[in-house]
């Protein structure tokens, strides 16, 4: 059975008193009202890594980091690697995020690398991949989008496959309001997963694809009910616990 995940994804938001409040209330209100074993992640800017890992301690509530490097140490001034992150135990960490590949021209080759090294450190990458507006109008999104997983993920083995998550989120749907149809969710994740099994066969069935752009507690339940949809990445509304923990509850 594929694992259901929410991420959260809080980007550069927050100061210390504000991230304490949010991720205390997630916390408490994911124990009194999330009765299924839905995995609720919260991916916290880096300094409040620590914090959260307390706050969370012994919740059901996971914590990731939003991004590392794919150095392992060195001179690399501002950077955070993955064995920092595994060295205070942070379980997830999101790989190639959109904004990362448009505002920090992270490559495939390089979210390749990163995905090794955060395996490599028993973290589990939330890998996410999705196309351009005009990738999607040129018609050639389903090309593009599986060749980011042809190019960042298919040199790993079937045991280190096993451990990444991944997330589609179309760039034009992120922070814009605009979401994808549920039906466009649903069959770029079908083809997504059949990209996968065309390498790793029946493999593909248990990976979990997460679906992220503009998911607000007021339309989640239908994106989440695609049969590939395992979840969701969120941004913008999981600043705010109670209609992150609404979208949690719609899975
Ligand atoms: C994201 O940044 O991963 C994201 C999905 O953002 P939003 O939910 O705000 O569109």
């Amino acid at each position: 059975m594929r694992k259901k995940i929410v991420a959260g994804n809080w980007k550069m938001n927050k100061d210390l008193q504000e991230a304490n409040i949010l991720a205390s209330e997630v916390v408490n209100m994911v124990k009194d009202e999330v009765m299924t074993d839905t995995v609720v992640v919260m991916c916290t800017p880096y300094v409040y890594l620590n914090k959260a890992l307390k706050l969370t301690d012994g919740s059901k509530v996971q914590i990731g980091a939003q991004n590392c490097s794919e150095h392992a140490s060195g001179a690399y001034t501002g950077e955070i690697s993955a064995p920092m992150l595994k060295s205070i135990d942070v379980p997830y960490v999101i790989i190639g995020h959109s904004e990362r590949r448009e505002y920090f021209s992270e490559t495939n080759e390089q979210l390749a690398a990163k995905v090794n090294i955060a395996l490599e450190n028993e973290l589990i990458p939330i890998f996410c991949c999705g196309e351009s507006l005009e990738t999607r109008e040129s018609g050639n999104h389903f090309d593009f989008v599986c060749n980011q997983l042809t190019e960042s993920l298919f040199h790993l083995s079937a045991e280190e496959l096993e451990k990444v998550v991944i997330a589609y989120e179309p760039i034009w749907a992120i922070g814009t309001g605009k979401t994808a149809s549920a039906e466009q969710a649903q069959e770029m994740h079908e083809k997504l997963r059949a990209h996968l099994a065309s390498k790793y066969g029946d493999l593909a069935e248990e990976i979990s694809i997460l679906y992220g752009g503009s998911v607000k507690p007021g339309n989640a339940e239908e994106i989440f009910a695609g049969k590939d949809v395992d979840g969701g990445l969120i941004g913008g509304a999981s600043l705010e616990s109670r209609g992150f923990v609404d979208i949690v509850k719609s899975i």
